[in-house]
């Protein structure tokens, strides 16, 4: 049985925020003792990846990495063949607002614990809820990243963060601190396909965004796919459909997102009820996920990102790094 082999690549990825750091955006108290669902998340996710027989990119945080119970978990995401990225330390989705030098301790922090969580150098980075800054991008090029995947190009970034704290418990001081949260509608006008950004006398860094679907810019990572099937998973379908469409028409190979909460549910973590679709249940959340890879599967040779980032055409746009 010969099948042809999609002609265009997508990346896929997973950032390995943990209960402590949802808590923690949210405003919950307890999230200084790091509270950690990694034990239930990585392996379902790592079963899943080899019933789908897929390899992808884990981000992790590296305060998780440095807690000792953690270690055998996060090895075990390297021991079955997939790809580890640095996701920060400390996880504060405001990290654009730090200064260079906390940004590089930041970065470095991370980069050692997870080394010896995993025994893996990790030279991939995600910015936490898609924060970045020309600073960041220079410490990574610094460091001889090979991309940066922080940026989410989208218009809906302000109303992300209306959402999210409309739904918290953080203070006005809090809210102050943390109105950058997930970008401006500025991010909207970044572009979708991976391009490299240009420094000052020095070679340029390349940056893989999140895609969004082309033209519109609105998000289908998974958690907006498993979003919408709770209206209809036709309309799912539908969307994801569209969003592999646009992403062909337009030549953008996608770089796919996932969260812990694509697979997991209130019925595992009571904790985190309070986050959008955490009231589906963990077994219709799988069948959705299936789905969804299955289809992105007919359509694109699916990497974890290192691999997809050597197979990326050097074809790129350059852009100036400029403030933001
Ligand atoms: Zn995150």
């Amino acid at each position: 049985m010969s099948k042809t082999k999609p002609t265009m690549i997508a990346s896929i990825s997973l950032d390995l925020d943990d209960q402590w750091s949802y808590m923690k955006v949210h405003g919950d108290e307890g999230w200084e003792t790091f509270p950690s669902y990694l034990d239930i998340v990585v392996p379902v996710f790592l079963d899943m990846f080899d019933k789908l027989d897929i390899k992808i990119t884990f981000f992790i945080v590296g305060q998780d990495a440095a807690i000792e119970k953690n270690k055998k978990v996060l090895q075990s995401i390297v021991d079955r063949g997939h790809e580890v990225g640095n996701h920060s330390f400390h996880h504060e989705s405001w990290l654009k607002t730090y200064s260079k030098e906390k940004i590089e301790a930041e970065i470095e922090q991370a980069e050692e614990s997870i080394l010896q969580a995993t025994g893996k150098r990790t030279n991939m980075f995600r910015g936490p809820g898609f924060s970045w800054s020309n600073d960041l991008l220079e410490v990574l090029q610094k460091r001889n990243y090979i991309f940066d995947a922080s940026l989410l190009p989208t218009y809906i970034s302000p109303l992300m963060r209306m959402y999210y704290f409309n739904k918290s418990k953080l203070t006005k001081e809090e809210k102050e601190s943390r109105k950058e949260l997930f970008g401006s509608f500025k991010e909207g006008f970044y572009p979708l396909k991976p391009f490299n950004w240009k420094f000052r006398n020095s070679k340029g860094l390349l940056e893989i965004p999140v895609t969004t679907m082309p033209f519109f810019k609105l998000p289908f990572h998974q958690s907006y796919l498993l979003y919408i099937s709770g209206v209809s998973m036709g309309l799912m379908k539908m969307y994801l459909r569209f969003a592999i469409f646009m992403c062909k028409l337009t030549k953008t190979p996608p770089s796919y997102l996932l969260h812990p909460l694509d697979l997991i549910s209130g019925d595992l973590v009571p904790q985190l009820s309070f986050f959008p679709g955490m009231n589906i249940k963990s077994e219709k959340k799988m069948k959705v996920f299936e789905i969804a890879i299955t289809m992105l599967k007919k359509h694109f040779e699916l990497l974890p990102m290192e691999q997809f980032a050597k197979k990326l055409s050097v074809n790129r746009k350059v852009i100036e790094t400029k403030a933001h």
